[in-house]
């Protein structure tokens, strides 16, 4: 039952009605483009922040501080005319009723946009899904945070020597970009950060393995990415663990498929994710956990409902198994999606989406990172560093962001510091599983 002094309160409006669910990327550049246009428009996220998760690793690792990486949504939308944001869950929706469900009652749309992003990916893996850490949300990053500084306080008051190798041992899962860059920044704090911190632990004992199932890091980019990328790594004194499954994970011994085992408190989940569905939709149009899509990101055989970003799955000559699960995807169908809508209400006809690969890129740990571009141009090193850096704080939201984040990195680049390593909240995997924690 809703209590009855709770309501969405939207009211009516002479224009058709959009909903949109979810303020990441896709959802945000959407409704930007959307702006005192021709729709009403209502966006739910879970949170009150859209969260720029490629440097959600930073606030793992001490980087950063969290409010550098997440943009208050309501301030994004200032001056937005019959632009309405709820802090509200959507549970599902009724795609004939056109209406979508929340625990603060329903609401009818004329149009709807799918725009809420990936999950975590365990395969099956139950129990390492209750112990392993995840990386997608601030609060996942927060608790990563909070466990890795604990385990070194309680590795100095340990002298069980097993004991003390599983709190210094630090497990990832997933030679992507995002297992890389925990890997370096962990490399980084295992070299200039920890011992000046730990005078009375030894880091010749901390210990970061990358493992990962394919032949070489970082599958999506070139050979010479991975080959880099491992050469940077190893010069942190990173074991990259190529050709191995993690089996399982039992929060002291991580299981892998070549027989072997990794003693340790911490596995860190960077091994992949699927769509964040939302209920409702017919089963045709959902493959993998993901929604599909014609050309105009429109859900197969459901007119009135879009889905964009992650969630969305289309296939087409460019992309037979779909678009990649990044960044530039979900902003350019968020663009896109826009202008179609526009058109439609002008009696127009909608275009067709074209992807526009701007290149990759992963940064490994202090002054290293490799780059390529669509052009076949690839470089590594320092400067390759320093343009992953413009990159990211030029897309970062907001100008205090943008700031507080260049005089963070200024700072730790001058000093070989990091952000202050506090724990302000503690976390414990063994009440709580990290990745039901927010
Ligand atoms: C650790 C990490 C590092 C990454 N690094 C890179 C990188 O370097 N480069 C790159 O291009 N990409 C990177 N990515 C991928 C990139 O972040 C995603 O592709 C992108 O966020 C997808 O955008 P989206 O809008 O589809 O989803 P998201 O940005 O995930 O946004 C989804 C939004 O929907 C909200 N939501 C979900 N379900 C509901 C619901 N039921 N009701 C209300 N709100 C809901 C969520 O709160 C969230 O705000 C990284 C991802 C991760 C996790």
């Amino acid at each position: 039952m809703i209590p009855d002094y709770l309501s969405l309160d939207i009211p009516e409006s002479d224009k058709p009605r959009l909903v949109i669910v979810g303020g990441g990327f896709a959802g945000l550049e959407l409704a930007r483009n959307l702006k005192n246009g021709p729709y009403q428009v209502v966006l739910f996220d879970r949170n009150n922040y859209h969260t720029f998760q490629p440097l959600l690793y930073q606030v793992a690792t001490s980087g950063l501080e969290p409010d550098s990486i997440a943009g208050p949504l309501r301030k994004v939308f200032d001056g937005f005319r019959d632009f309405y944001f709820r802090m509200v869950k959507v549970e599902s929706i009724d795609y004939q009723g056109k209406t979508i469900n929340t625990p603060i009652g329903k609401l009818s749309y004329h149009f709807l946009v799918l725009a809420c992003g990936s999950e975590t990916n365990f395969f099956g893996l139950e129990e390492v899904k209750r112990k392993a850490f995840p990386l997608k949300k601030v609060v996942h990053a927060l608790n990563l945070r909070s466990h890795i500084l604990q385990n070194f306080e309680k590795a100095v008051l340990t002298a069980d020597p097993l004991n003390h190798q599983r709190l210094m041992n630090l497990v990832i899962v997933g030679g992507g970009p995002t297992g890389v860059e925990v890997a370096g920044a962990l490399g980084e704090l295992k070299l200039h950060v920890l011992p000046r911190d730990f005078p009375d632990l030894d880091f010749s004992d901390m210990k970061v393995f990358l493992v990962e199932g394919e032949s070489r890091l970082l599958g999506a980019m070139g050979v010479e990415a991975a080959t880099n990328a491992k050469k940077y790594l190893e010069q942190y004194g990173t074991e990259v663990i190529l050709d191995t499954v993690v089996t399982g994970y039992d929060g002291q011994t991580v299981f892998m498929n070549n027989h072997q085992s990794i003693e340790s408190h911490t596995l860190i989940w960077a091994a992949g994710v699927h769509g964040n569905m939302v209920d409702g939709l017919p089963h045709l149009v959902v493959e993998k956990s993901r929604i599909l899509v014609n050309e105009f990101n429109q859900v197969e055989n459901v007119p009135s409902i879009f889905a964009i970003g992650d969630i969305a799955l289309m296939k087409n000559q460019d992309a037979p198994k779909g678009h990649p699960m990044v960044a530039q995807v979900a902003i350019q169908q968020g663009r896109m999606l826009a202008k179609n809508l526009k058109a439609v209400l002008q009696g127009k006809s909608m275009q067709s989406f074209k992807y526009k690969d701007l290149g990759s890129m992963a940064t490994v740990g202090r002054k290293k990172a490799v780059v390529e571009f669509p052009n076949g141009l690839k470089f590594g090193g320092f400067f390759a560093w320093l343009l992953w850096m413009f990159i990211h704080l030029i897309s970062l939201i907001g100008f205090r962001n943008k700031l507080v984040t260049f005089v963070n990195w200024v700072w730790s680049y001058f000093t070989y510091d990091k952000g202050n390593r506090l724990i302000i909240r503690r976390f414990d995997k063994e009440k709580t599983s990290p990745v039901e924690a927010g």
